[in-house]
């Protein structure tokens, strides 16, 4: 008898019909033996129609109350649950992150779990019952609600398997496993049966959003076997994300991951001596507001120009600063860009594979897709482009890289 978390998305819960099938998903598989936690998400949509709610009544609610409201939409799915699951005869027990002492830090809309309690859910396994957690939220050590970030409760899920430590960690979504890229983007994405932590860690973080982040950083770091899978057809094995195998040469391109939300800003003509780029990422970073890729030209009159890309949402405020310190660095202009996008091509075999990165500038230019920035790491490469050639872009490099076949390499 093994001991499995299955995590059930928003759309895999947004209708009482979705959420009627998957207690019967869940029962099926509890007959057949084995014990089960279930986490499951907020209904589709109900997360954004909350914060919407928020913005109506301010610009800027206060972060403790914030993460009170949005954690609602999870306590609706996990009653819901188990009223479903006590119609078929399937003895089930709901629990709110703060229940289970999910303990987090304090760090409102993106708090970290620390520690998870046990003995509750364990005492209602060993009774017989499916325990079914709210997702996406926590508790601090104040007694406050938090909550984990968008896409939390995939982490939910792999710190109850981890804490638990479950046999396997099972992400039921609308998709049947982690693709070359979004399916959505590219109908010739082929599903990988595997993909190691490393390259699904990047993949998350360039954007692919089937997966949290932190959900992969902490399955990787507990070893936690970690599958994704559909919970809308019976198709199989899914993708399981697993450590590299020794042995076997891996593919030099697993996938291609792309972020929508990017905004970029130059500043130009700013004296070329040392301490300008502190002077101008100081106050960035000091307003909490995130860089992601740098690039810095020297022009042949001594002055240089400083391009980074932040968050889209955080694009004003960084501009803002910017124009602010400009008079003080004796810059020509402030120049910004919200309408970028960022693609990047990942795989572990790229660090024992040469003309990765000419192969993707030569398929970008055949498209006469302008790059912007570029940006190199030892497992991926990463460019920006205008947003309006994003699936463009995708699709010409999945074709150029071969991946909608099944890989040789
Ligand atoms: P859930 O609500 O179940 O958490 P998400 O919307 O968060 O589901 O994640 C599933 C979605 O992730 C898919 O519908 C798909 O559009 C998107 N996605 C992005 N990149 C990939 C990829 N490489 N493989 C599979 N799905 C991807
Ligand atoms: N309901 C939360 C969100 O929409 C958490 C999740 O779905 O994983 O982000
Ligand atoms: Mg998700």
């Amino acid at each position: 008898m093994a001991l499995i978390v299955q995590k059930f998305g928003g759309t895999s819960v947004g209708s009482v019909e979705r959420i009627a099938s998957v207690a019967a998903r869940v029962k099926q598989h509890r007959d057949q033996g084995d014990d089960l936690v279930v986490v499951v998400s907020a209904m589709s949509g109900e997360t954004n129609r909350l914060i919407a709610l928020a913005r109506e009544i301010s610009d800027k609610p206060n972060p403790r109350e914030m993460d009170v409201l949005v954690s609602t939409g999870e306590q609706v799915t996990i009653a819901l649950l188990c009223m479903a699951l006590h119609e078929i005869g399937c003895a089930a027990r709901s629990y709110t992150g703060s229940q289970v002492h999910i303990r987090t830090d304090s760090a409102h809309s993106k708090a970290r779990i620390m520690d998870i309690d046990r003995a509750r859910v364990r005492a209602d396994i060993e009774s017989g019952r499916v325990v079914v957690v709210a997702g996406f939220q926590g508790v601090d050590e104040q007694g406050n609600i938090t909550t984990l970030g968008r896409g939390g409760s995939d982490t939910t899920a792999v710190a109850m398997a981890a804490a638990l430590e479950a046999d396997e960690c099972q992400i039921f979504t609308d998709v049947d496993g982690v693709y070359t890229t979004d399916p959505r983007v590219e109908p010739k994405a082929r599903k990988l049966d595997r993909i190691t932590f490393e390259e699904m860690l990047e993949l998350a973080s360039l954007g692919s959003k089937v997966l949290q982040i932190r959900s992969v950083e902490f399955a990787g770091k507990y070893n936690v076997p970690l599958r994704v899978l559909s919970s809308f057809e019976d198709s199989g094995a899914g993708t399981l994300i697993t450590l590299e195998e020794e042995g076997v040469e891996a593919a030099k391109i697993s996938g291609i991951a792309f972020n929508r939300d990017e905004a970029k800003l130059t500043i130009r003509g700013v004296p070329d001596q040392p301490g300008v780029a502190y002077k101008i990422l100081g106050p960035v970073g000091e307003a909490n507001v995130e860089v992601d890729m740098i690039v810095q030209n020297i022009a042949e009159d001594g002055t240089t120009d400083f391009t980074f890309t932040v968050n889209r949402g955080e694009y004003e405020k960084a501009r803002e600063i910017l124009e602010r310190e400009s008079a003080e660095l004796g810059a020509r202009e402030v120049v910004g860009d919200n309408r970028i996008v960022k693609i990047s091509l990942v795989g572990v075999g790229m660090r024992s594979h040469a003309g990765i990165a000419s192969r993707m500038f030569a398929a970008l230019s055949e498209e006469a897709i302008n790059i912007q920035m570029i940006s190199t790491s030892e497992i991926k490469i990463s460019v920006v482009v205008d947003e309006k050639y994003l699936e463009l872009g995708v699709r010409a490099l999945h074709q150029a890289f071969g991946l909608a076949e099944e890989s040789t390499a």
